[in-house]
């Protein structure tokens, strides 16, 4: 099975709760509200009526998937694609309370928190955290450079809800030239290897950037085989306006490409991302953003509208769900949202059946279940 039965089941009985009922107070659209009659100010669309004009499919159904969970953005590396580095310089050295963290996790409920950061093993309190977080139910995925692994790794208990998640952009001199410092790779593959032996899920994280040879990534994964990983997560890099190396990212074109022939790899690897997804990927089905599924709550609020772009903090998880303006974001709605197709913006989209075709269900659990 791709991930444990819990994680299938609680997801898929999670998802169908709320999509038949959700949750009312996150139903606000902050983007018509602009339209209440009663405000003198709002926005008044002649060249669309109202019953013509295109709905999200979602439009009152939002509810969160994954947290993306950022309890401090320090980190051992200087990554050449990582926006967090830059866009946090200035409260880099603050960190959310344990506390915080678990508050955030409450209320916004999602089955899934993905730790990530930032370099989340040099979080003191991360022990705690992680086994707080299992005590809730809460399915976690700590996203981590690999390098304080064996040393870090006394600090967990494996669980088959609790997955280290570890960053790999290629093969060796690849991924340290990514990372910007030697030996990075090798630290990794030793930390997956300890992790494996001690009895603990290990998956792993790859960004594709435009100099990225898909050879390469069959490659890495065809070397991590023999370790045992349980699975790898790939995604299209997002052109942050704060990472200055323009020439790295994709445009919705390049992406197309480079995952033209990403079926071949689906069917030889344990790949974590949704058919649906990949075929949003290689062009073959259309999604919408769904930022809302993956939160993301750090030191300075809930991050609205994604982990990518920031347009506001909010104080509360209601207030992001709330205030921000939806239906403004996402290709053709804004220039930013232009070349997404992140799976932060889009895997949600997937697992919520938008845009769903008739064969849908069969390839989901077909390989949900292989
Ligand atoms: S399309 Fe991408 S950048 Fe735009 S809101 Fe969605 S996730 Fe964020």
């Amino acid at each position: 099975m791709r991930f444990p039965l819990s994680l299938t089941l609680g997801m898929a009985g999670y998802i169908a709760r709320n999509k038949m009922r959700p949750p009312k107070q996150w139903q606000v659209n902050a983007a018509s509200s602009a339209e209440d009659a009663s405000n003198p100010f709002r926005i008044i669309h002649t060249s669309v009526p109202r019953e013509r004009r295109r709905q999200h499919p979602m439009i009152g159904k939002r509810f969160p998937l994954v947290l993306m969970l950022e309890p401090l953005h320090t980190c051992n590396l200087t990554c050449t694609g990582c926006g967090r580095i830059r866009e946090y310089e200035s409260t880099i050295t603050e960190r959310l309370t344990l506390a915080q963290c678990l508050r955030a996790s409450d209320e916004c409920a999602a089955p899934i928190v993905s730790i990530c950061g930032g370099e989340p093993l040099l979080y003191p309190e991360i022990g705690p955290l992680a086994a707080a977080l299992l005590e809730r139910g809460r399915h976690i995925y700590l996203c981590t450079n690999g390098m304080f692994i064996r040393k870090r790794l006394h600090l967990f208990r494996p669980h088959e809800s609790f997955f280290l998640n570890v960053h790999l952009d290629g093969m060796e001199k690849t991924h340290d030239l990514a990372v910007e410092k030697q030996g990075v790779f090798r630290d990794a593959i030793e930390g997956i290897k300890a992790a494996k032996a001690a009895g603990f899920k290990v998956c792993t994280n790859t960004t594709v950037y435009k100099e990225t040879d898909m050879r390469e990534i069959e490659e890495l994964f065809a070397y991590l085989e023999p370790f045992g990983v349980d699975g790898h997560m790939i995604s299209p890099a997002y052109g942050y306006s704060a990472v200055n190396v323009r020439e790295i990212f994709l445009t919705r074109d390049d992406v197309r490409d480079k995952f033209a022939g990403i079926d071949r790899l689906s069917k030889r690897f344990r790949l974590n991302s949704t058919p649906a997804y990949l075929e949003f990927l290689k062009g073959d089905r259309e999604l919408p953003c769904t930022a809302w599924g993956n939160p993301t709550y750090n030191v300075k609020g809930w991050k609205g509208p994604c982990y990518l772009i920031t347009d506001a903090h909010y104080e509360t998880f209601e207030e992001l769900m709330t205030r921000t303006p939806w239906e403004s974001y996402g290709a053709g709605n804004d220039p930013r949202c232009e070349h997404c197709m992140v799976h932060c913006g889009y895997e949600p989209s997937a697992a919520l059946g938008i845009n769903s075709k008739l064969t849908d269900s069969f390839k989901l659990v077909s390989w949900a279940f292989r």
